[in-house]
């Protein structure tokens, strides 16, 4: 793949991909695409022989794989990623009406920085549950696609120290507008029921699926504003959900090209920003179940794991030049100088010696650059899965990631050649 194909269809991967359901459905209709066959957790796997195939948990989490030879005794080249990123979620009792506007109660989902979600044009997407004729509980997926939300910034002449000091309330700043009620009378009588608004956009966008009745709902506000390649000499790519969806994208990318005689797989999880915990998280049963089923017994899932590696992608920070004293001095990720791998004493990253020399090995053979990762010293180092997935399934982990700005911001940064560089280590790595 060059890297024109790859960076056009990163971007369309993100746009397409504005949920953790989304990102799912999206892997599936191009792994589906690309001969892999799906499995279900509730189906018998006996047949399971060598080929592709994937299984999802929660429609938001999903493995993927070509099985090859013996696991027991060849173990898997994994990737993991994650499909979550920080948003607001609708809560479920959400209308609000203030001063003749409607709007919608939200949940801070996971470490979300706050102020870019402010004045931007969003839609709402997710899934939703519902009771269809035959009193059927089923679920689907929506998204309303135009933008039908604004969460409005407060006027600097109201709050003159805006630029110094203005600090979130969750509660009270975020809910976003989306409509002023009509002024008519009989219009106003009750408030608009937001269930009602998604029944009327299932019957638009499911007509077939002949819902009677919205029970509940995941949704979450995302911003309209398609992913970009950006800079004069376009050297970035300007999008949301960049954290963690590139190296989802990038992942995925990697094991179609992976060669049918090998064990690959690539895993990735929902709930990493909120801490793993969940049946389709990096803490909960989803990989080691698949794994167990692939190498059905204790000695053949041993034998598996003490053969398995697992290169767990997450972005990572880039040292900003208007904040550069926020990087220690020799481990400052710069964007288009290759993926970096991540370091901690403290295990916050998976990363270890052996592991390392692996990902430089095969960022030497794909001949791409690569970096290193510690942070400041005297500062806390985040995580992500690669730690939590070593934990509970004892698979050695290296924790990469390619460096941006604006981590868990509504529109990220990241570099226009980092994501095609770590698809190719990642492309070496699986052959
Ligand atoms: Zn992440």
């Amino acid at each position: 793949m060059q890297d024109t194909d790859y960076t056009e269809g990163l971007l369309n991967f993100i746009k397409t991909s504005p949920t953790p359901f989304h990102a799912v459905a999206a892997m599936k209709t191009i792994l589906d695409t690309q001969g892999f066959q799906q499995l279900r957790e509730a189906d018998v796997w006996d047949s399971v022989d060598n080929g592709r195939y994937y299984v999802t948990r929660n429609d938001s989490s999903i493995v993927a794989f070509t099985l090859g030879k013996d696991p027991a005794a060849n173990g898997f080249r994994m990737v993991g990623a994650h499909t979550d990123s920080p948003c607001l979620k609708v809560k479920p009792n959400p209308e609000i009406v203030k001063q003749g506007y409607l709007q919608l109660g939200v949940e801070v989902y996971g470490g979300a920085l706050l102020n870019p979600w402010f004045d931007r044009d969003l839609s709402l997407a997710g899934r939703v549950s519902y009771l269809d004729q035959q009193q059927q509980v089923r679920s689907c997926l929506i998204d309303f696609e135009q933008a039908i939300a604004s969460i409005p910034s407060l006027a600097i002449h109201l709050d003159p120290d805006a630029n110094k000091s203005r600090s979130i309330n969750k509660q009270t700043c975020l809910p976003p507008v989306i409509m002023k009620l009509p002024d008519n009378e009989k219009h106003r009588k009750g408030t608009p029921d937001f269930r009602e608004m998604l029944l009327a956009l299932l019957g638009r966008q499911h007509a077939d699926a002949g819902a009677e009745k919205v029970l509940d709902y995941e949704l979450a506000f995302y911003d309209v504003q398609p992913p970009a390649v950006v800079g004069l000499h376009q050297d970035f790519i300007a999008s949301a959900r960049l954290d963690n969806l590139l190296s989802c994208y990038t992942g995925l990318m990697s094991l179609l090209d992976a060669p049918d005689n090998a064990n690959c797989m690539l895993v990735c999880n929902d709930h990493e920003e909120v801490g793993s915990v969940s049946t389709s998280g990096a803490m909960g049963s989803f990989l080691k179940s698949v794994l167990h089923r692939l190498c059905p017994t204790p000695e053949m899932l041993a034998r598996a794991i003490d053969q398995s590696m697992l290169i767990s992608a997450d972005n990572a920070h880039g040292i900003h030049p208007n904040f550069s004293d926020k990087h220690d001095d020799n481990h400052g990720p710069i964007m288009n100088k290759g993926p970096v791998i991540k370091i901690n004493a403290n295990q916050r990253y998976a990363s270890n010696s052996e592991t390392s020399a692996v990902f430089r090995h095969i960022c030497a053979r794909a001949d791409v650059p690569v970096q290193s990762f510690v942070v400041r010293s005297d500062m806390a180092c985040g995580s992500t899965i690669g730690p939590l997935t070593a934990a509970e399934t004892g698979i050695r982990t290296i924790d990469v990631g390619v460096p941006t700005f604006a981590m868990h911001s509504i529109r990220e940064l990241a570099g226009r050649w980092d994501g095609y560089y770590l698809y190719r280590a990642l492309r070496e790595y699986f052959k």
